[in-house]
């Protein structure tokens, strides 16, 4: 940072002044997201990011103050501020994924309005004869061949297929969306040529529209049929699959974003946008690999869908009560909790760290065993038992604690299910084949904390829950692990 201060005492106008402003906070972004992939650095890393923000806001303010008026500045800080606020306080946890999917939503349609708007300029400038684009440059620039050209219908595109699907997400999330279809819309051959007709528009609105008139109906039809496009293209995606997308989708709202940075030759946005695209991607790989799918697969097979018909047909479960697996772990020296999305719905982590100090106390040695796609986001887990105070050095991803489970006396699954189904080895027909998955089943005995013999996102039944060392404990994991705890405090 001590290379800012120089520089910016010499800049001299208000155009250098905001360059080096904009890439201060592009480093803050770049040191935030560094240190948001530790733990033990994530809160520095968002205060960091958070400032970075701070800055870009308050130089953009700055610059456009003149241009745009404090009256709707004014409004815009206000009503972002409160929606930010309310959100940011109102909505749970579990409740993320489609947050995040709304959110994306949101910068697609902005990337797509604000391309939009620079058909204005050349309006304009045909009728007095003096507008120009923003920072100076001629208006004729809009005109085919030239990379402002380009950059808009880039943005249209990827903005309009950001918006509508990401808000196809957010339905399906929530439950309002339901169905793969919507007529034609959702078909695969309909996809195929909208995504043509797409590319054709693109083409034609980028290198050869002239005239306003031509390159506005180009940018409107492009905006039509990019917005059908998204709409098409996550309908018929099935519903266990949503925050995959939503993370693909991440990544589009932000190369959306950089061509618009191209468009505004603002240099932060492309930066910005260029790394919210990168993150999106990595993050999509990631869950990918986790699931043991690949992104075609995840878009074109319809997982969620096929799998929620379920099976129930148990035999042999063996179910258990607070008082008798209390009896069992007076005896455990050591006992591995594994935690998934019913904990997250319970909002037992203060519960279950409770509990597990209380084991601490008597010497037994405990362990989380995280998966990487636990709860309904990565990394939900480490978030969830990070704010109940479980120390870091207990959280033990899944490669690093599967060899262990077989050396463990007691295994407390809580609200897990997918993640430790046995099938993902054994049946290569299932869903979830190949997933790598907690092999809990290895432990001498393992506690299973749930409502009920329910499938979980996958939609299959899970043998883990009728297997010979497996006690069924059924209950909301809240109250389960209260009796629980209350049960061991009297032993
Ligand atoms: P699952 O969805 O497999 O199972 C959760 C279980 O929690 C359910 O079977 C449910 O059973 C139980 N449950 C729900 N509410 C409660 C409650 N109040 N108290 C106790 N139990 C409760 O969760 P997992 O975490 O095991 O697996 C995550 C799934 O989500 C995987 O299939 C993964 O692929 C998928 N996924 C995860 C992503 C991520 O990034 N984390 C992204 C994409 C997909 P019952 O109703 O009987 O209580």
């Amino acid at each position: 940072m001590s290379f800012f201060a120089p520089a910016l005492a010499q800049a001299t106008t208000i155009a250098e002044t905001s360059e080096l402003l904009y890439m201060g906070s592009a480093l803050l972004f770049i040191l935030g997201i560094k240190r948001l992939s530790k733990v033990k650095t994530a809160r520095s890393g968002n205060w960091l990011a958070s400032l970075g923000m701070l800055v870009a806001l308050a130089t953009t303010l700055t610059i456009v103050w003149g241009e745009v008026g404090i009256a709707i500045l004014l409004a815009g800080l206000v009503v972002g501020t409160a929606v930010g606020l309310y959100l940011a306080v109102r909505v749970p946890l579990t409740a993320m994924p489609e947050l995040v999917a709304f959110f994306n939503g949101m910068g697609g349609a902005a990337s797509m309005f604000v391309a939009l708007s620079q058909i204005s300029y050349f309006g304009s400038e045909l009728e007095d004869g003096t507008a120009t684009m923003a920072e100076g440059i001629p208006t004729d620039a809009l005109m085919g061949g030239s990379h402002f050209a380009i950059a808009i219908v880039v943005s249209i595109l990827i903005g309009g297929i950001t918006l509508s699907g990401s808000l196809v997400a957010y339905g399906k999330l929530t439950g309002k969306v339901k169905g793969s279809r919507l007529g034609p819309i959702g078909g695969q051959v309909v996809n195929a040529f909208l995504a043509l007709f797409a590319l054709f528009l693109c083409w034609y609105g980028g290198f050869v529209a002239e005239t306003p008139g031509m390159i506005l109906a180009v940018q409107l039809t492009l905006t039509l049929v990019a917005l059908v496009l998204g709409l098409g293209l996550v309908l018929p995606i099935g519903g266990a699959d949503m925050p995959v997308v939503i993370s693909l989708l991440n990544s589009y709202s932000g190369l959306a974003a950089c061509a618009t940075g191209f468009v505004l030759q603002n240099n932060l946005l492309i930066v910005a946008g260029s790394l919210v695209g990168a993150a999106g991607l990595i993050l999509t790989n990631i869950m990918c690999k986790a699931m043991n799918r690949s992104l075609v697969n995840v878009i074109f097979a319809k997982f969620g869908e096929e799998a929620e018909k379920g099976d129930d047909g148990y035999t042999g479960v063996k179910q258990t009560s607070a008082e008798e697996v209390a009896m069992l772990l007076e005896s455990a020296r050591s006992l591995i909790v594994v935690p998934g999305y019913g904990l997250a719905v319970a909002q037992a982590q203060h519960k279950v760290r409770e509990l597990c100090n209380l084991m601490q106390e008597r010497g037994c040695e405990v362990r989380y065993g995280i998966h990487p796609v636990a709860g309904r986001m990565p990394g939900h887990m480490n978030v969830l038992l990070a704010e109940a105070d479980v120390p870091y050095e207990q959280l033990f991803e899944l490669d690093r604690i599967n060899g262990d489970f077989k050396n463990t006396d007691v295994v407390i699954v809580v609200g897990a299910n997918d993640v430790c189904n046995p099938v993902a080895n054994t049946d290569p027909q299932s869903p979830i084949a190949g997933m790598p998955v907690l092999n809990v089943w290895d432990a001498q005995t393992c506690v299973v904390i749930k409502r009920s013999l329910s499938p979980g996102y996958a939609g299959i039944k899970n043998p883990l829950f009728e297997a010979d060392n497996t006690l069924m404990f059924f209950g909301d994991a809240k109250k389960a692990l209260e009796d629980l705890v209350t049960e061991t405090k009297e032993l």
